[in-house]
């Protein structure tokens, strides 16, 4: 166990910012010995995983499907620690409800026979459907989390190596066409393809990769962190400090200082300068290469050319407390819209907001009452929309006008007396995205997970031509959500322990 790193004789590595990706990195080089200091621009940390605290309510801001906690776990082990001293997650079930506007509701469980009873009442047909797509999904885990989840794809030999397993599982097929080659119910193949879009992936575009993250839910489950997903933040950034890390709020980086090919020192807004002999940004890739590097010739080239990908879709959230708690709703609610295809299609690639959504509503009261005040409720609502790139919304005057519009439906479908039990509210636009996280074109996942932007296609968890500057998080190789930014951080922490090995 490490507790204490002697400075005079260790490397010092600098991440910048505290999104999950940075804080598993930031945890793995402490533990490794590498003196860490971790730079976070707002004034707590969590990046996406923010909390807003408001009249007795707290809001997880962003993630609150907690998928994988072995992942998590092995953050604590390799500090020689246990993820239970410092975190209690709780298992949720059903994992989903999943409901329409024809009244039709499927619980998503991790039970195989009321799984089964529900697919044979909605249609007996798609019982063995289902058991194929959920061999696939885990032969797709195996070969895309478990072999591939945390390996950095720096060469395209190594792109090569995996083809001939992408080519079996017909990763150019996306989510959606794969479930709907073993499943015929419109509804059940919604069921089984909209994951995608919690990592930003459109089911329609996204490689059939996806398709594995049904086989992680069914393995390990689905959980929430007592207290909510800041607790785990917390007790994260407890972790780090207790490995002797230090972290920084309130510290934004201006620039990334280069010399020939090396990166030397990050320097923030405010002039304070921190060398480093390796240095990881967690912060939104575009931003790392445009803003931090700006004035370099591997800034400008690489943001030139990153600007040209195509960016994940943003999201639309309002944080609500209620003065009723609703034991009626679960803990995870999806609302599908009348429409799926053209709905979704619209907000990855129309340039309006559409008039209709589908929308996510997050209830962490179901599974602890202590995020609101007795016998209240808080909640959450997200729409996915549009990215500031496709559609130029003026979200200062559209945001309360959808926030009404959101909450009359809501009302109207979920939450009767929604309005009137309504004690606090407040809003998350693309352009808080853009401009709190600043995050390309406000995008809520970074870059869209094709297939075409994926593994090697992704930027490298090593920088191609800066030798000690590394990228973690959703950016990078494997992509978006808990399992992929921690495991990026596997990726990008195995390299540059091994780079201060060497240096
Ligand atoms: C509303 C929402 C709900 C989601 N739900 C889920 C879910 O249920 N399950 C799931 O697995 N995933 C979910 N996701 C996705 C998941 O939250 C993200 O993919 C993941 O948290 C991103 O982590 P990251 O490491 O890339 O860093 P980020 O969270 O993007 O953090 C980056 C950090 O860098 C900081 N930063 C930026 N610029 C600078 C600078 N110049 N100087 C210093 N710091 C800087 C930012 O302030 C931020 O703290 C959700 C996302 C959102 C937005």
């Amino acid at each position: 166990m490490l507790d204490v790193v002697d400075r005079t004789n260790t490397k010092t590595a600098v991440v910048v910012g505290s999104g999950f990706g940075g804080l598993a990195l930031a945890i793995r080089l402490q533990s490794a010995g590498i003196a860490t200091i971790l730079l976070e621009k707002r004034d707590k940390p969590g990046g996406r995983a923010y909390v807003y605290e408001d009249e007795g309510f707290t809001f997880d801001a962003g993630p609150t499907v907690i998928t994988d906690p072995s992942s998590l776990e092995e953050l604590f082990e390799i500090s020689g620690r246990k993820l239970s001293d410092y975190v209690e997650l709780l298992p949720v079930s059903p994992f989903y409800r999943l409901c329409w506007e024809d009244g039709y509701t499927f619980d998503y469980v991790n039970d195989q026979a009321e799984l089964d009873r529900q697919i044979g009442a909605k249609n007996p047909a798609d019982l063995d459907g289902y058991r194929r797509f959920l061999a696939y999904s885990r032969d797709v885990f195996e070969e895309g989390y478990i072999k591939l989840g945390t390996v950095p794809f720096l060469n395209f030999k190594d792109m090569v190596k995996a083809g001939p397993q992408l080519a079996r599982l017909q990763a150019w097929k996306s989510v959606y066409a794969k479930v709907a080659g073993f499943i015929e119910d419109e509804q059940l193949r919604q069921a089984f393809s909209f994951h995608s879009l919690l990592v930003g992936g459109n089911p329609f575009a996204t490689s059939s990769i996806y398709a594995l993250i049904h086989a992680l839910e069914r393995k390990w489950g689905v959980w929430f962190p007592r207290g909510g997903t800041g607790a785990l933040v917390k007790g994260m950034v407890k972790l780090f400090e207790d490995c002797g890390g230090t972290l920084l709020l309130d510290a934004e980086v201006g620039r990334i200082v280069v010399e020939g090919s090396r990166a030397k020192a990050v320097v923030l807004k405010d002039g304070r300068c921190f060398d480093a002999d390796l240095v990881a940004s967690n912060a939104d890739v575009v931003h790392t290469y445009d803003t931090l590097l700006a004035g370099t010739p591997r800034g400008k080239a690489a943001a030139t050319s990153l600007k040209r990908k195509k960016f994940s879709m943003s999201l639309f959230v309002i944080y609500f407390g209620l003065k009723r708690h609703r034991p009626d709703i679960q803990h995870h609610t999806v609302c599908f819209g009348a429409r799926y295809r053209e709905l979704i299609s619209e907000i990855f690639k129309g340039a309006v907001l559409p008039d209709d959504f589908s929308l996510y509503l997050h209830n962490p009261c179901a599974t602890d009452p202590s995020l609101a005040p007795p016998g209240a409720g808080s909640f959450y609502v997200l729409s996915p929309v549009p990215h500031l790139g496709n559609a130029d919304i003026d979200w200062a005057v559209e945001g309360p006008r959808y926030r009404d519009k959101i909450l009359d439906y809501l009302e109207e479908r979920y939450i009767p007396g929604l309005k009137a039990d309504l004690v606090t509210s407040r809003i998350f636009t693309p352009f808080d995205f853009r401009d709190e996280l600043n995050a390309h074109v406000g995008s809520a996942f970074s870059l869209d997970p094709v297939l075409t932007q994926s593994a090697w296609f992704r930027p490298h968890n090593r920088d191609d031509a800066i030798e000690n500057l590394y990228i973690v998080g959703a950016g990078t190789h494997p992509g978006a959500g808990l399992p992929g930014v921690v495991g990026s951080a596997k990726a990008t922490a195995g390299l540059m322990i091994a780079d201060a090995a060497l240096a």
